[in-house]
């Protein structure tokens, strides 16, 4: 890992120069933050697991026709990608209020809302990534009309694509992360879906006894972390018995 050129580094990945320019490979950590990094901690496995359902969420989307920057998977923590300039602006999706919303407005968690409700936080770790309106992102240029319609547009499709996927493995989609980079080809770019989606992002519940299976375990010292992380993977199809035994193998090479 140290042999390549590290590109950056951040909470939960580490970016390093791809084998073809125009490539990256992401390197999935074990790493877990919350409330804007005041708490730290390490959750053994958590990076080969989010590794394994971000390739299998962007394969699928990839397949409806929503372009992301995903290649393929190289290894358990690391996937190829394609580089991109990021956007400096989180989209966040909510079916359900919780989290940030339920404390800003007053609503209570678990009220299903009437619409898909898109936010955009503005990037920014300094600041704790606030909230924003379209205005901010047009008026400081992080952004123009047509990739704030094309941001809404892929964001809405991708809540329809995933809230069906997870209801159909008994999980409720609450809300969730995106970022998106333009992705650039000759004098022509593109806004393609980047970053990750993985239950460090995402809120899940599970549709018949609530219980989180997602980064609020550790956000609210529940425990019980990779449990949950695993049975998302478990219930997606993409952790047969034996990866279980293959994965733990690997995590005992590595620590
Ligand atoms: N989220 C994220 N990274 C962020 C902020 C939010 O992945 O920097 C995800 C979070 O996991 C949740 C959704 O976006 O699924 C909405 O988060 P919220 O605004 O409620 O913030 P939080 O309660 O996590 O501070």
């Amino acid at each position: 890992m140290s042999r390549r050129n590290k590109l950056y580094e951040g909470k939960a990945k580490v970016l390093f120069e791809g084998p073809e320019p125009g490539t990256i490979i992401q390197y999935f950590k074990d790493d877990a933050t919350a409330f804007n990094a005041e708490k730290k901690g390490t959750l053994a496995g958590k990076g080969v697991i989010n590794n394994i359902i971000s390739e299998f969420i962007f394969k699928a989307l990839g397949d409806i026709g929503i372009p992301n920057h995903f290649i393929k998977r190289t290894s358990m923590r690391e996937q190829l990608i394609k580089a991109v300039e990021i956007i400096p602006v989180e989209v966040i999706v909510r079916n359900i209020a919780a989290g940030s919303l339920s404390k800003r407005l007053g609503i209570e968690e678990g009220t299903p809302l009437p619409n898909p409700l898109v936010e955009f936080c503005y990037k920014s770790d300094e600041l704790g990534d606030p909230v924003i309106a379209e205005d901010h992102i047009l008026t400081f240029g992080w952004a123009d009309e047509h990739e704030i319609e094309e941001l809404t547009f892929y964001a809405l499709r991708i809540n329809d694509f995933l809230s069906g996927l997870f209801a159909g493995i008994g999980i409720k989609l609450v809300d969730f992360k995106l970022e998106f980079g333009r992705h650039y080809e000759g004098d022509n770019y593109s806004t393609i879906l980047a970053d990750e989606i993985s239950p460090d992002g995402c809120r899940l519940w599970d549709l018949k006894t609530g219980e989180k299976m997602d980064k609020d375990r550790f956000r609210r010292d529940l425990g019980g972390e990779m449990e949950a992380y695993q049975e998302v993977a478990r219930r997606l199809g993409i952790l047969p018995s034996a990866d279980v035994t293959e994965i733990a193998d690997h995590i005992k090479k590595e620590s």
